[in-house]
């Protein structure tokens, strides 16, 4: 038999969070984020799967957006960082993508390019996280000048991004909604400015277009938990199979470095999952995971291949059970809280050696 360890993709479950995107922003078009190998789900099969709802997909790179293509992804893909050099710009117009322009290297770029038809450029305001982006007083001439180059931009749109609309409290949230929607108004523009947070909890924000990520593959990005109305479905179960058992007296150390020992007569699953795997190493003892769909603590340091539960209140479990790392029945947000990290991370740290499966594909 294999090595166990698989990661369960459930496509229908990525459809409805998409679904529950849109019916949360009814007029709004909501461009699905698949970034990063869609944060680790497999960007190709999550795009085909939502191919017949999303109008539009975004990726982090041209190499990203290249891969949709020859997959025969047709819907447009946004470049969230535009290109990283000038030559870039001529596979940006053959690939027919979006781009982003945060910089005035990029204008300087776009304008010195010769495309057979105008582009889309979507142009980044800086309201506030300082990371892309052109501050609010450096806009305004920035995006006169593209709307003026007619010949090389035909679609002009603002977008900017959130630092913190995970909490509702948030001044810094305030101030940058206030500095997109200050010149919203005096441009006329369209924007497109609610990452997931902002699509889930702050509806002012959900403008022509929008951009969820985290949100379709079930994970919740607030601080705090969803409100009661929404429901978000785990797409990704990580699963894998016990391969071992350990008994051990009271008063044994289990793992590298002994960080756990035994303090009473204890059994002692071996999980074939590690952080070789993308399971992350700092994972405390008591994180939870499910042995034949019961929790019990993780206890000692985690291995590249292997990690290690304790099983003494599960008397049915042994070689061969059925774990479940993180997904279904146990929120990967609850299992990074105990790693010190956020589902995103998780998630997107999936390796390939974890073979990928898919259900729902149509
Ligand atoms: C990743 C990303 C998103 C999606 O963010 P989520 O928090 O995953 O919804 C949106 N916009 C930009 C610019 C991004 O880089």
């Amino acid at each position: 038999m294999a090595r166990p360890i698989v990661a369960d993709i459930d496509l229908d479950a990525l459809r409805r969070n998409y679904s529950l995107a849109q019916t949360l922003a009814p007029n709004s078009q909501a461009i699905a984020v698949i970034k990063a190998d869609a944060y680790g789900h497999g960007a190709v099969a999550c795009a085909k799967a939502l191919s017949h709802q999303a109008p539009a997909f975004a990726v982090a790179s041209l190499e990203e957006a290249r891969a949709l293509r020859e997959a025969a992804i047709r819907q447009p893909i946004l470049l969230l960082e535009g290109i990283f050099e000038p030559m870039e710009l001529a596979e940006v117009e053959s690939l027919g993508l979006w781009q982003v322009v945060h910089s005035d290297w990029q204008i300087e770029a776009l304008m010195a390019y010769r495309p057979a038809a105008p582009m889309t450029v979507w142009l980044k305001l800086d309201s506030g996280m300082h990371r892309l982006g052109f501050a609010p007083s450096a806009f305004a001439a920035r995006w006169h000048r593209l709307k003026a180059a007619k010949e090389r931009v035909r679609d002009l749109h603002l977008i900017s991004h959130f630092a913190s609309a995970d909490h509702l409290d948030s001044p810094q949230f305030a101030a940058q909604w206030q500095a997109i929607d200050t010149l919203r108004q005096s441009l006329g523009a369209s924007i497109c400015v609610a990452n997931s947070p902002a699509t889930l909890i702050r509806p002012p924000t959900r403008a022509a277009w929008n951009r969820p990520g985290i949100m379709l593959y079930g994970s919740n990005p607030l601080q705090g938990n969803l409100p009661d109305s929404i429901e978000l479905a785990p797409v990704m179960t990580l699963r894998s199979r016990l391969i071992a058992v350990q008994s051990l007296s009271a008063g044994q150390p289990v793992g590298y470095g002994g960080r756990w020992r035994s303090a009473r007569p204890t059994r002692i699953g071996v999980v074939a999952a590690g952080y070789g795997d993308g399971y992350d190493r700092h994972a405390a003892d008591g994180t939870p995971v499910l042995v034949d769909g019961r929790r019990c603590p993780l206890v000692g340091r985690v291995s590249m291949d292997m990690l290690t539960v304790d099983i003494s209140d599960l008397p049915d479990a042994g070689v061969g059970s059925e774990v479940t790392l993180w997904g279904d029945g146990l929120p990967v947000d609850e299992v990074a809280a105990h790693c010190d990290t956020i589902g995103y991370t998780l998630l997107t740290g999936v390796l390939p050696r974890v073979p990928r499966r898919y259900q729902g594909q149509r």
